[in-house]
């Protein structure tokens, strides 16, 4: 019951949690850091938080472009039917095991790099990596939420199967 709504709401507001967590990133590292460059640290923060999905445009029109999933995707494009299109990524991109981007090593990767920007006091770089961390953590409870389990591609099990 609970988990369903939740799934509704995760899937409706999908980019906007995206862009929440792009607020709390830029929070953190300003807090952390006392920055005085609030404008772009609020800009790279905003950017690196929607960062990690330009892959999944790469898949779409590069390296799974062959798939029946990017098929649908570009012919919508084509139809200029941006609100179908829309409609059916997000829908359908839980089942994509074939993100490359989307795997633990980036994850572990961006917690170092944040990790490491906090204790060096790099104001840009922690903002950028916290923002692609929260992104990949999101994404990682989405796949509980939807699959109950990890998606195969964070395990760098890729398979375009299901697609
Ligand atoms: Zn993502």
């Amino acid at each position: 019951m609970y988990l369903s709504k939740f799934r509704l709401y995760s899937q409706a507001y999908h980019e906007y949690i995206h862009l929440f967590f792009g607020l709390v990133s830029f929070f953190i590292s300003l807090g952390l850091t006392g920055s005085h460059q609030i404008f772009f640290l609020f800009a790279l923060s905003l950017f690196f938080t929607f960062f990690p999905d330009l892959d999944h445009l790469f898949f779409v029109f590069i390296y799974g472009r062959g798939t029946k999933y990017s098929q649908d995707i570009r012919h919508l494009l084509g139809l200029r039917q941006l609100t179908n299109c829309l409609h059916y990524c997000r829908s359908n991109h839980k089942n994509n095991q074939f993100i490359l981007s989307h795997n633990l090593f980036s994850f572990g990767l961006s917690f170092l790099i944040a990790l490491s920007a906090h204790l060096s006091h790099h104001d840009f770089i922690l903002a950028s990596a916290l923002a692609v961390f929260f992104h990949f953590l999101f994404d990682i409870i989405e796949d509980y939420l939807f699959l109950g389990r990890l998606n195969p591609n964070w395990l760098l099990q890729f398979s375009k199967k299901s697609l």
